[in-house]
């Protein structure tokens, strides 16, 4: 669970860290990182812009790269309590025709959980043992340096050696660092995200359907499906129930478990609205700080692995920095970011690559997309995030190397 602390409180506990480490924005990279921190005895100071955490967010189909760090954190079984198995992945015609369904999980099982969970329910378990946190909180400055100075919103500065900023997407934080120009795709798509609890006849299937000018997603969670419905932005000013009707229109085929997904984005009255784009950071280190989850790189949701590069990329660093002083800290750094950096970025090259695939308009673009997606395995269009997932680093290995280099030579 998260606990609201105050500021001062989780600054007045860390005084006798050996390192002192800020991490700015309880994401599920943020908490993450800062559970692994507090298993290995650290206490980070956490902060969060929000208010409070009640809201279930969205679901977040996770890929087996995230089970050591739950493993390490000790919440394993928890995750699989609170989450569904995602066994099957089906894409159909832009007319809602089932065309084909893959056994995704069958195929990820060798290297472990495919799984659906809710955000909110993703962050409870991550906290299971408690993290404290304080709501309500930004930092507004930063001074570089071995120590760096943080300005926080509430008025207050202190000095850390580390500032990870961990404040998503469209992370203020990294704006106040020097990490150099930002890359950014917009697709100019957007779309709604909510629930529906008609799960159907096979609760662990996965559905996508990309038709001419709109996309539809069932994603199934724990007891629910998280249902996304999205298309070019300025088509979704009519808002989401005249969308849907739009969606039912063009897709006549749907059945009865995406008709029902239809109707739950037209009767929510407050559904999620995301826009499609993703960023990339030029660096990921700089002196006192780094960047870390989708602050360093932000996904677009088209091969679904963002959260878990993200809890990958925060063991990683969580894991390195069970090794690191004040002396080692800059070496250790640059060496996660060179193991880390290429493998997020590939992960984040392939969903690029199947966006200029699907955010296509035209009838005969989706006939097109629909004999390739046909013709290719799941396999073949995943590859290179299987490829990662089979090939995980290793912590302990990469910080032998950043020591090694550090060392002066005999
Ligand atoms: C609708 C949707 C569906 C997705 N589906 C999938 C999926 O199926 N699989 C997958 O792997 N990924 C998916 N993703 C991507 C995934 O959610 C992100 O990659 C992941 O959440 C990144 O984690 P993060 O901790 O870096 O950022 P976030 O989870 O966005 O957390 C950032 C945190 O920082 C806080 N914050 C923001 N600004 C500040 C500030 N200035 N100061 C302090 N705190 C701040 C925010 O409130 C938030 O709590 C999806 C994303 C969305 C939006």
């Amino acid at each position: 669970m998260l606990t609201a602390i105050t500021l001062h409180e989780q600054i007045d506990t860390q005084r006798d860290d050996p390192l002192r480490i800020l991490i700015v924005g309880a994401g599920v990279a943020g908490i993450t990182l800062a559970a692994l921190l507090r298993k290995q005895g650290l206490h980070p100071v956490l902060i969060e812009r929000m208010a409070g955490m009640e809201h279930p967010g969205y679901m977040l189909a996770l890929m087996p790269m995230l089970d050591q760090a739950l493993e390490d954190i000790g919440v394993h079984d928890e995750y699989l309590a609170r989450s569904a198995p995602l066994a099957r992945y089906a894409f159909r015609s832009h007319r809602g025709r089932m065309l084909r369904s893959d056994d995704l999980g069958a195929l990820l099982a060798i290297h472990g959980d495919y799984q659906g969970i809710e955000r909110g329910a993703l962050i409870e378990v991550l906290t299971t043992n408690g993290c404290p946190v304080t709501f309500d909180t930004t930092v507004i400055g930063f001074n570089p340096g071995e120590r760096p100075e943080v300005m926080f919103s509430t008025g207050e500065g202190a000095s850390f050696d580390l500032v990870v900023a961990a404040d998503g997407i469209r992370s203020r934080t990294r704006d106040l660092l020097d990490v150099g120009d930002a890359s950014i795709v917009d697709t100019g798509w957007a779309g709604w995200v909510t629930w529906s609890d008609v799960l159907g006849d096979d609760p662990a299937l996965g559905e996508e359907l990309w038709g001419d000018g709109f996309f539809l997603g069932a994603y199934p969670v724990k007891d629910r499906l998280g249902i996304f419905v999205g298309g070019p932005a300025e088509e979704l000013e009519v808002g989401p129930a005249a969308f849907a009707a739009r969606v039912r229109d063009a897709a006549p085929e749907l059945g009865d478990r995406l008709q029902a997904a239809l109707d739950a984005v037209a009767t929510d009255p407050d559904p999620y609205l995301w826009p499609l784009a993703d960023v990339r950071a030029e660096r990921w280190v700089v002196p006192g700080a780094v960047l870390l989850g989708d602050a360093a790189s932000g996904f677009l949701p088209t091969a679904g692995i963002g959260a878990g590069m993200a809890m990958e990329s925060a063991w990683m660093l969580g894991r390195m920095l069970a090794h690191a002083d004040r002396g080692n800290l800059a070496a250790l750094l640059a060496e996660w970011e060179s193991v880390q950096k290429p493998r997020v970025e590939s992960a984040q090259s392939n969903s690029r690559m199947l966006a200029r695939l699907m955010f296509r308009r035209g009838k005969l673009i989706a006939r097109l997309r629909e004999t390739a997606m046909r013709m290719l395995s799941v396999k073949a269009v995943l590859g290179p995030i299987i490829r990662l997932i089979a090939d995980q680093p290793d912590p302990d290995a990469t910080w032998r190397r950043s020591s090694d280099r550090a060392a002066p030579a005999a």
